[in-house]
């Protein structure tokens, strides 16, 4: 027997109330389901007025409401619970319907589900949602892997609830099979942390070198956030600094503990690329930052170890180094793309799931926590070139870098001067060093690694392998 509901959302909590609402108000039935089914109830009570909700108390009449081929949603904490909502339901379904794991699963999780289902006959979707519990209610950026049939009978619900780009195009694609969206959803959150670390490293710049109050570095970042920089995460930094805490009436970013916490997606994000061998280095300081502002007690062991007294500006040196800052971030935000559109690339390749990287940069566009008006710009590099082979061959980020890179030397020679840590920006300019440098010393570390380790070397100026006989008979 088949249902009315056009869609089925299990796991009601923040992320599955909102997405359930969403759909709801987009004139989709709607049957809710979860653990504690008072939860279902409430749900379908308090918000009955935005749309058809069906509240289901068990899993059976959840899945008799939903309509064929059904198309079910598991929004319940990621991991084992998610492998148990599976198996709670994969019995109950027939051939073609759909399971769709909107949860921050781990893209090798979400390989190992779809194969399983599939050999069961059952679709699985992997679904990277990025947005937070407000992306989920108004329009989030959606990342749907799986197979392009199961994409043919999801997409349309997906790219309604979705967030829309200004030219109306919204923020849903199919990324790819098996773990594709899961893996993009991961690069997502590690561009995401690194784009934080940055913002941070020029708010602790204007900080300690400008010498500006929290609310001037506020003032700032809404100037930068009218231009290139123009993004959501600058817009609601300034409203962070801007703010002051009641109790009080500090500003409030000096009344937080200066630990960082994280939730493990930027981990792997550095994690797989190690495996994959792709350089995100400006992610990983990223990762690396938040779990250094957490050692409190090695921070506390080594706050007097000495640096640099710091030399004031004057007004109009500041300001002239508020500048820079702006360069030094746009150009440390290009690279971290960079990196992390390599990765995505490297992920497509090993998989064989042939992402298109514009139609990826195209919705990010909207709803998500990285939504900036620079990715319109990444778009039309790979509109450009679909097969672009690093961002940085785009000849406008190569031109607009290009014209950063002073600037940024500046702000990284000033922070070393000063003493204060910039990883971030440190470890993209290197990147970017790298990349232009002529010879790498990496012809030394090979050369190391034939001495004690016979590991053999190429030549630049004969084919084949070779090996040197290191001091005699070795
Ligand atoms: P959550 O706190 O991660 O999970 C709570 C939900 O999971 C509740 O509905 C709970 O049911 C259910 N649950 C937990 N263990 C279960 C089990 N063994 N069997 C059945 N149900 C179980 O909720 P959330 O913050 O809304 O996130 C949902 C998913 O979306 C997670 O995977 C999360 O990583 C992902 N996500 C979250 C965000 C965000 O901003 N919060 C953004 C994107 C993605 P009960 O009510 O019965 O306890």
């Amino acid at each position: 027997m088949s249902g009315t509901a056009q869609i089925g959302v299990t796991g009601l909590a923040v992320m599955g109330r909102n997405l359930a609402r969403n759909f709801a108000r987009n004139g989709f039935t709607v049957a809710l389901h979860n653990r504690t089914a008072s939860k279902t109830r409430a749900l379908a009570d308090e918000f009955g007025d935005e749309g058809t909700f069906i509240a289901a108390e068990s899993a059976e009449e959840f899945v008799a409401a939903l309509e064929r081929p059904r198309r079910l949603i598991i929004m319940v904490k990621a991991g084992d619970p998610t492998d148990a909502v599976i198996e709670e339901f994969a019995p109950l379904l027939e051939e073609g319907d759909v399971i769709i794991d909107g949860g921050n699963a781990h893209f090798a999780d979400t390989r190992r589900r779809e194969k399983d289902l599939r050999e069961r006959g059952i679709h699985f979707v992997g679904v990277g949602i990025s947005g937070g519990e407000e992306g989920a209610l108004h329009g989030p950026s959606i990342m749907p892997g799986g197979s392009p049939e199961s994409y043919a009978s999801l997409g349309p619900l997906l790219e309604r609830i979705a967030g829309k780009a200004k030219d109306g195009t919204p923020c849903s694609t199919h990324i790819g099979p098996d773990g594709a969206g899961h893996f993009v959803k991961m690069v997502h959150n590690g561009i995401e942390y690194a784009d934080m670390q940055l913002i941070a490293e020029a708010y602790h710049l204007l900080r300690s070198v400008a010498g500006y109050s929290p609310a001037k570095i506020a003032e700032t970042f809404r100037t930068w956030n009218t231009g290139r920089l123009d993004s959501y995460l600058i817009e609601i930094t300034a409203e962070v600094l801007a703010h002051t805490d009641e109790a009080t009436g500090k500003p409030f970013v000096d009344v937080v503990v200066d630990q960082a916490e994280q939730k493990g997606t930027g981990r792997w994000t550095v994690q797989i690329a190690l495996d994959l061998g792709v350089p995100v280095s400006g992610i990983a300081e990223a990762v690396f930052a938040r779990s250094l502002s957490g050692h409190a007690a090695l921070r506390e062991a080594s706050a007097s170890l000495p640096g640099p007294v710091a030399a004031p500006l004057s007004e109009a040196e500041a300001e002239r180094f508020a500048g820079q800052v702006e360069q030094a971030l746009y150009a440390s935000k290009i690279v971290s793309y960079t990196q992390g559109f390599h990765q995505i690339q490297a992920g497509s390749e090993e998989y064989g799931w042939n992402v298109d990287l514009g139609a990826v940069a195209s919705i990010w566009r909207e709803g998500c926590i990285i939504r900036a008006a620079f990715l319109d710009r990444i778009r039309e590099a790979y509109d450009t070139r679909a097969d672009l082979p690093s961002l940085l061959s785009d000849k406008q980020f190569a031109e607009e870098i290009g014209a950063a890179q002073e600037d940024w030397r500046a702000v990284v020679a000033a922070a070393v001067h000063q003493g204060v840590p910039t990883p971030g920006f440190a470890a993209s300019l290197s990147y970017y060093d790298a990349l232009r440098a002529e010879r790498l010393p990496a012809a030394l570390t090979q050369g190391q690694r034939d001495f004690f380790g016979a590991h053999t070397y190429r030549r630049t100026d004969r084919e084949g392998s070779f090996h040197t006989l290191w001091g005699g008979d070795r």
